[in-house]
């Protein structure tokens, strides 16, 4: 670890920076997987982002539950069927259309 010391103070500044980028792009790729950003950027920052790198890769992808909903343009209710016309709305005798909202979550 002597080089760090002979080092002129500037370039450990930068090369610093550097690392600490790096770091944050690793943790980065965390955030669809099952090990997340906090764990993978603890886990670079401390034994290199290449560790993170490993551990990121290795991890398995976050379960995604993908939801549709339909949703009135009129008085905004949801549905989890599909409607022709909104079934509130038709009871006043108007015709309105359902919005499809689709949605993830982890
Ligand atoms: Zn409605």
């Amino acid at each position: 670890m002597s080089f760090l010391v002979n080092m002129d103070p500037e370039l450990l500044f930068l090369v610093c920076i550097f690392y600490i980028l790096v770091v944050f792009s690793v943790s980065r790729l965390g955030m669809s997987k099952a090990g997340g950003i906090t764990r993978t950027f603890i886990l670079s920052l401390v034994f290199t982002p290449l560790t993170g790198l490993v551990y990121i890769l290795s991890s398995p992808v976050k379960n995604l539950i993908h939801t549709v909903h339909y949703r009135c343009t009129h008085c905004g209710l949801e549905y989890t069927e599909k409607h022709e016309h909104c079934p509130a709305c038709l009871k006043e005798g108007n015709k309105h259309r359902l919005k499809t909202i689709s949605m993830k979550t982890f």
